[in-house]
């Protein structure tokens, strides 16, 4: 595997973020107490996060007095501690100045600091609108530690934060092509990387081998650890591989992928170049996946074909 080291500032969307989590804090009311005059808060309605424009709009924390203990504690941002909550579409409806959008949709074009904070909040909502209620005794449960934990007083137990692990691969042949799937339902001519959760009791590297074969039929005889993302769509952590496979024709699984195709350089160029050929763009996972193998032994860079990075 000739693709070279991957380097940090192109760090796909999400990630990078300069927020800094401080984790001691989140039992230390009174440190949060006394920064509370310049925090400011992150309102999630229905999961859409607050804009203005194209840049993150918060609101003073001090206006949430009273429901601070329902918000969750982020981090210190820019010298600011910041909290998010969710709101009602009435609340929502108070705010004239803001927008409301689908990270996903927006992410593109934001700033990847604002991103960052964005799919931190929305991540933390999501848990926490999904563990009001006892997983093993059905009671409901209370926030502590500024809204990272969510404790069941009635049998002790504390639920936590998670992401589901998820990988994404870029499997090369010998001959340097990149194998690509098309699942159903995406537009014409889209065409991404294989991808595939993690199940309970697999290491990451074995469901690399089961997705590949499952997916495409096609057998993974090397690999190695690009990169990762958080992806708050609703809960995962990506995992990206380069992986070495058989160059087997593909076959395809109905219920998996509607199609999988080993893909030349000269092929994307050409497809891009015509419009035929789409790919996930710049800020995802998958993006900096296939740009990795392209750009290692193409004449002109990936970036220069889509004319964004
Ligand atoms: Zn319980």
């Amino acid at each position: 595997m000739n693709i070279p080291d991957y380097p940090h500032e192109r760090t796909p969307g999400f990630n990078a973020a300069t927020l800094d989590r401080k984790a001691e804090w989140r039992t230390d009311e009174q440190a949060r107490e006394q920064a509370l005059d310049s925090a400011v808060l992150v309102p999630v309605c229905r999961y859409r996060m607050p804009m203005r424009g194209d840049v993150l709009e918060t609101l003073p924390a001090r206006q949430f007095a009273e429901r601070l203990d329902q918000a969750i504690w982020l981090g210190l941002w820019n010298q600011r501690s910041v909290y998010t909550l969710e709101v009602t579409d009435a609340e929502a409806a108070q705010w004239p100045e803001l927008h409301f959008s689908d990270l996903r949709g927006a992410a593109m074009r934001l700033q990847p600091d604002d991103a960052a904070v964005m799919a931190y909040a929305r991540a933390m909502i999501y848990w926490a609108k999904r563990h009001r209620y006892c997983g093993r005794c059905g009671k409901a449960t209370r926030p502590t530690h500024a809204g990272h934990v969510l404790r069941c007083d009635a049998c002790d137990l504390e639920h936590y934060p998670r992401s589901d692990p998820s990988m994404l691969v870029q499997v090369s042949d010998e001959q340097d092509r990149c194998l690509l799937g098309r699942q159903p339902g995406w537009p014409p001519g889209m065409w991404s990387v294989l991808a595939g959760f993690v199940e309970p009791g697999e290491s990451i590297e074995d469901t690399v081998i089961r997705e590949v074969w499952e997916e495409a039929r096609i057998r993974v005889t090397g690999m190695r650890y690009f990169a990762s993302q958080p992806w708050p769509f609703p809960a995962s952590v990506l995992i990206g591989y380069h992986a070495v496979g058989d160059a087997e024709t593909p076959q395809v699984e109905q219920d998996e992928l509607e199609a999988a195709d080993w893909f030349s350089r000269e092929q994307i160029a050409e497809g891009l170049r015509s419009k035929s050929f789409f790919m996930p763009p710049p800020f995802t996972l998958s993006f900096r996946l296939i740009e990795a193998w392209y750009d290692h032994n193409a004449a002109q860079p990936l970036s220069a074909l889509i004319g964004r990075r």
